[in-house]
């Protein structure tokens, strides 16, 4: 499959357009920004660990029952995916408080949630990603229908189900996580972007150590090397 004209550039990602109309190429960048890109940094290889640790955790959720926009993995940074059209709202899930929840609540870091906890966000960087509600997303016509918004929480806490565990039985907490959704020609919601340290949270359960973009948030020290630490844990 050839690349041709780039459709879409993001901070983590290009999307080519290909030969066929239903198919993009994703590209994983080595660009790293935070804070909504006031901080901006690089690191050579990044791009192909994220696109070597969504392709592992795209297939698990597959397996799962989760339907994904992943067709393929091309090479070191290239995936193809199915073309869909992305519904502009952050699915945000989370099982201990940390980041923006403490900050903005004022609960504990590191407190352990009574039970998973799904937030909206809107997708849109001049508003600087505002956290949102059900209202909201219908006031701004972000989905066709509140059943929509049900099937994107039932998805968002399937998810974290599947994940969480298989990461406890790695060593690594799943903190929190973002994901992206798209529906597709036919009208299915499918998991689309991707889901890699870049978009998680994760602590080692044994040491505390952060082994996620916090690393490159807060000044800790090489992303890569937390990075190839979580693909070490995922492929056992
Ligand atoms: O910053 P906050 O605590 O709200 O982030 C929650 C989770 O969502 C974190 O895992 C973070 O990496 C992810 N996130 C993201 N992209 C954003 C905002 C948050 O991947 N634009």
């Amino acid at each position: 499959m050839q690349k041709r004209e780039l459709l879409y550039e993001g901070k983590g990602k290009r999307l080519f357009k290909t030969d066929d109309e239903n198919l993009l190429i994703a590209e994983f960048k080595d660009d790293l920004t935070a804070f909504n890109a006031e901080k901006k940094g690089t690191e050579q290889g990044k791009g192909a660990l994220n696109n070597k640790i969504s392709t592992e955790l795209f297939a698990l959720l597959e397996k799962e029952g989760i339907k994904t926009h992943l067709v393929k993995t091309l090479d070191d940074t290239h995936q193809l995916v199915k073309k869909v059209d992305i519904i502009p709202i952050e699915v945000v899930v989370r099982n201990i408080a940390t980041g923006s929840l403490t900050k903005r609540l004022g609960i504990k870091d590191g407190e352990v949630l009574p039970f998973s906890l799904v937030e909206f966000y809107y997708k849109d960087d001049d508003l600087n990603d505002p956290i949102i509600n059900d209202e909201h997303c219908l006031i701004l016509d972000l989905v066709k229908s509140r059943s929509d918004l049900e099937e994107l929480k039932r998805q968002g806490r399937e998810i974290n189900d599947i994940l969480k565990k298989f990461f406890e039985q790695r060593g690594l907490n799943l903190v929190d996580f973002k994901v992206e959704f798209g529906v597709d020609k036919d009208d299915n919601i499918l998991l689309s972007d991707e889901i890699s340290p870049d978009s998680c949270r994760f602590w080692d359960i044994d040491t505390k150590q952060k082994l996620d973009k916090d690393r490159f948030r807060q000044d800790l020290g090489s992303v890569k090397v937390a990075y190839e630490e979580v693909l070490k844990r995922i492929l056992g």
